[in-house]
């Protein structure tokens, strides 16, 4: 602990002209936020001409049907305009709330509100849950159109949208009311934290955030996710019975296995797990069932398992502490620092003592550009895993000496192309555009990587069975 609390301190003593020297913050924000747009964009207009092309890539020739084909590319078109224009217009918004000092309006508003329930500035947490909340309305309004469009034109014109606009606004209402319900004790328990260690907060506050995660992972789909969607065990069949006797084989404590209406809102589809160590549960979309044949959806299951096997939640967890740690251990030379308050039009008697969410927002939104960074590295390490797992799937046949899964590759081929085809999703990618945006692989790298794998499984069973002769 003293070893790492003197790294700390020097990381400090270095940022120290932070909380004595005035410097253009804004300014910094809004040339690095415009920065990123601008880059987005450039992205959109890297992948647009793609949306033109007349035929699908070879591997993919046989899976589309003209038709289908144009259909994607049509969808594709028109998500990328929308997002270009979508892209500019959140930007322009947020420069504008940036320039005219929304933050600062924002603590102040937290202010008056708690002031009407008798409570004064000395009770900053209190007046912090009220300027989050501020804040997030106040930055959350502008883009409503943006989502309402979306869903009742964009994805309506191309068949997805199962969203009835009762049910729009009946889920914005309940995840606004689930988000005060968690975010206001998440909050004052976060702040709390810092009130309590002082300096010292590094530790204190990374064990509690892996406390909140860790309860969300029980939560989130005992509580909340019921709240939005349906979920119902699995009928016997089939199906079930393929998933329970993969699971049993690989000894995947499976508790519960659930079948999710995700065809309430869209018809986009998929597939997944969550629980603790000792206690998983699947989740699969009915879209997915009645899309795919039960040993289609069983392979789907099968690269699931794989995310397992090789323990990726856990990592990725790992690496996300790492990006918390890094962020918390920056942040004390934000914590105290005046001129900071002062770039975002606070005033004196504010900035003089900065509140503590207050400096942990700005500095949040000073790391913008390096987040974009920091993204593009996890959707590296994500694709990595993808294909681990898709290899892991054309694996079982001899890990679990099982020939009736020598073509798991091939049912996994084809029920990625059939949700590929079924949603309508981009052929073509261009790969800096895929990079930056994508955690998973495109369609014709996985197919490509699926024939290398089933290859090399071929082989091994081959070499396996030579030698047992
Ligand atoms: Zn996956």
């Amino acid at each position: 602990m003293d070893y790492l609390n003197a790294g700390l301190d020097l990381v400090q003593s270095r940022l120290a002209w932070v909380a004595t020297d005035p410097f253009d913050w804004k300014l910094y924000l809004q040339l690095t936020s415009w920065g990123v747009c601008l880059f987005e964009s450039y992205l959109l207009l890297r992948q647009f001409p793609l949306y033109s092309k007349t035929e699908p890539p070879p591997v993919l020739k046989d899976h589309f049907k003209e038709e289908v084909f144009k259909k994607s590319q049509a969808y594709g078109k028109d998500k990328a305009k929308f997002s270009l224009l979508a892209g500019f217009y959140k930007q322009i918004v947020d420069s504008i709330f940036i320039h005219f000092g929304m933050v600062a309006w924002s603590w102040k508003a937290g202010g008056w509100i708690v002031g009407k329930f008798g409570y004064g500035p000395e009770y900053e947490i209190t007046q912090s849950i009220a300027f989050a909340f501020t804040l997030f309305f106040l930055s959350s309004l502008p883009s409503l159109p943006l989502s309402i469009y979306q869903t009742f034109v964009l994805e309506e014109k191309h068949g997805f949208n199962k969203m009835t606009p009762q049910l729009f606004v009946t889920d914005l209402l309940k995840s606004w009311a689930v988000g005060f319900v968690i975010g206001a004790p998440f909050l004052a328990g976060f702040l709390a934290i810092f009130k309590w260690a002082g300096s010292r907060f590094v530790p204190w506050l990374m064990a509690f955030l892996l406390i909140f995660q860790m309860s969300m992972v029980v939560l989130y789909p005992t509580v909340i996710q019921p709240l939005f969607n349906k979920l119902s065990p699995l009928p016997e069949g089939d199906l079930r019975s393929r998933i329970e006797a993969l699971a049993s084989k690989l000894k995947f404590p499976l508790k519960h296995l659930y079948e999710i209406d995700g065809s309430k809102r869209s018809s986009h589809s998929n597939a997944y797990f969550f629980g603790l160590p000792w206690s998983k549960h699947i989740v699969i979309f009915d879209t997915l069932i009645k899309q795919s044949k039960s040993e289609e959806v069983e392979a789907v299951l099968a690269h699931e398992l794989g995310h397992w096997y090789y323990m990726h939640p856990t990592k990725l967890l790992s690496v996300s502490q790492l990006h918390i740690f890094s962020i918390l251990a920056l942040f004390p030379a934000f914590l105290r620092a005046p001129p900071l308050l002062r770039a975002f039009d606070f005033p004196p008697q504010v900035a003089a003592k900065p509140p503590t969410i207050v400096a942990f927002l700005l500095y949040q939104m000073l790391l913008t550009p390096l987040e974009a960074v920091v993204g593009i590295l996890m959707n590296a390490v994500s694709r990595k895993f993808e294909y681990e797992a898709d290899r892991f799937a054309c694996e079982l046949q001899n890990k679990l000496g099982d020939s009736k899964m020598a073509d798991m590759g091939d049912r996994l081929g084809r029920a990625l192309t059939a949700l590929h085809v079924e949603n309508l999703s981009t052929v073509w990618v261009d790969w800096l555009y895929s990079a930056y945006h994508h955690s998973h692989p495109t369609l014709t790298e996985r197919l490509r990587a699926l024939e290398g794998y089933k290859a090399a499984a071929a082989a091994e069973k081959t070499a396996v069975e030579k030698k047992e002769l």
